[in-house]
């Protein structure tokens, strides 16, 4: 999501005259998109106070802000470090924002040539009300971000973005299909659709089930892929769409985030790990049943912390087993980390370091098995690529089913954005190896 606002940010200072930047030294305006997921994102944003000062140096007239998903209680010491900190969600405001605080400057000159110079104010109202409105510049020619919602109901306890983001806030249906066929009309060969809880769409009468068949029946040919969704969200009617619509790539992000009632109770996930197996068993049944080939099988990565307050060794050990018997393509591991304002802040934060270490490495082991075991099933079938880059002889892509796979390529061969075919020789636990044909 942070990629994505990043984008609107580059097409709103696009119109307002400005181009990019080498450095942030050589910079009129600096932008930064932060995450406050983890406090490890959180500690990286203080960890530029250096190379900011630095940059400060050299180019005084410099203004930095600092957007995204920022914590209340961070912002009074961002404010020490950035010249502004911004709620994205006021972007469309941005303009008039920055044209009365800044000072008379280098600055202010910019963002006035390239609004109106007479009358900067106005031109801020004349942009478009609704950040979603604003279009975005995409940072890749491939692969296009769409937004279909933003902020989330959930409170899961440890988690910081219902107050940073707000509440989900859905996207109309048609702005949603203008801007997927806008992107395939630029060339886009992958969508990805977004949300914080992304299958919990709901707007004037449409689900999610009926943004994947609509996203489906756009002409072109280009891959469908989604993220965030969240299991107590995922009702049969989209788990039918998303196995019949062919152009959904066969892979699913499913957060778990724990393989135990107790601690899903107190994380104030509303599913038990029953429940969630249940849930992935229909989606892998309902690919066999409306796939073919390779895509019978739909790959499945997971969310998962370790260490939540007061998580002991037998329910970190349930959580084990249930990724032995869901038996994950890929799972992004979080050790906790205490958020402010969260339930789960007011816990005691009792499982040590080492010890959440101990229990990421545990499953990071069981995911590298189990991956290895799907891999397999690629050597010897020819699969579409699409290439993300090139580098020493090499290309890079990703598969539909979102296994990274290497390749050996002659000069000119290929190129970023295009999609290969290409023979899997190899297989690894988080990637695979390939030739063109
Ligand atoms: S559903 Fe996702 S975004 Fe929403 S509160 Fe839970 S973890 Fe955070």
């Amino acid at each position: 999501m942070n990629r994505s606002d990043a984008e609107r940010i580059a097409s709103l200072f696009e119109s307002l005259g400005f181009a990019a930047a080498a450095d942030m030294a050589s910079s009129d305006i600096a932008i930064v998109v932060m995450c406050s997921v983890r406090q490890m994102a959180t500690d990286r944003i203080f960890g530029l106070e250096q190379k900011i000062e630095q940059a400060r140096k050299i180019n005084s007239k410099l203004k930095i802000i600092l957007t995204g998903c920022v914590v209340e209680s961070d912002k009074n010491n961002f404010a020490e470090i950035f010249d502004h900190v911004l709620d994205i969600k006021t972007l469309s405001q941005w303009p008039a924002i920055l044209a009365i605080k800044f000072s008379v400057g280098r600055t202010h000159a910019n963002i006035m040539r390239g609004s109106d110079p007479r009358n900067p104010r106005k031109q801020g109202k004349k942009l478009i009300k609704d950040y979603f409105a604003i279009p975005p510049k995409h940072s890749s020619k491939f692969s296009a971000l769409i937004p279909i919602s933003k902020g989330c109901d959930n409170f899961c306890s440890y988690c910081v973005v219902p107050y940073t983001r707000g509440p989900l806030a859905p996207r109309p249906i048609k702005d949603i299909l203008n801007e997927i066929k806008n992107a395939v009309a630029n060339g886009a060969k992958e969508i990805w659709l977004l949300g914080q809880n992304v299958n919990n769409y709901h707007h004037k009468g449409y689900g999610f089930a009926d943004v994947l068949r609509l996203a489906n029946d756009i002409p072109g040919d280009f891959w469908i892929r989604f993220t965030s969704p969240h299991p107590k969200d995922f009702n049969n009617e989209a788990v039918l769409a998303m196995a019949q619509c062919q152009k959904i790539t066969p892979y699913l992000n499913l957060p778990i985030q724990s393989g135990d009632d107790v601690i899903l109770k107190a994380m104030k996930r509303p599913y038990t790990v029953a429940q969630y197996k249940t849930l992935v068993k229909k989606i892998r049944t309902a690919f066999k049943k409306h796939r073919k080939g390779i895509e019978k099988e739909i790959a499945i990565s997971t969310d998962v912390i370790v260490g939540f307050p007061s998580e002991t060794k037998a329910q970190f050990q349930n959580t084990a087993k249930a990724f032995r018997t869901i038996k994950y393509d890929m799972a992004y591991i979080s050790r906790y980390s205490k958020r402010p304002n969260t339930a789960a802040a007011l816990l005691d934060d009792g499982v040590p370091p080492k010890e959440k270490k101990r229990r990421e490495e545990i499953l990071n082991d069981i995911v590298k098995t189990t991956a290895l075991n799907h891999n397999k099933k690629f050597i010897g079938k020819i699969v579409d690529v699409a290439i993300e880059s090139i580098k020493n002889g090499f290309a890079f892509g990703k598969n539909r089913h979102y296994k990274t796979v290497k390749l050996a390529i002659k000069e000119r061969q290929i190129k970023a954005g295009d999609i290969a075919k290409v023979k899997i020789v190899k297989a690894m636990p988080f990637g695979l190896e390939g030739q063109m044909i």
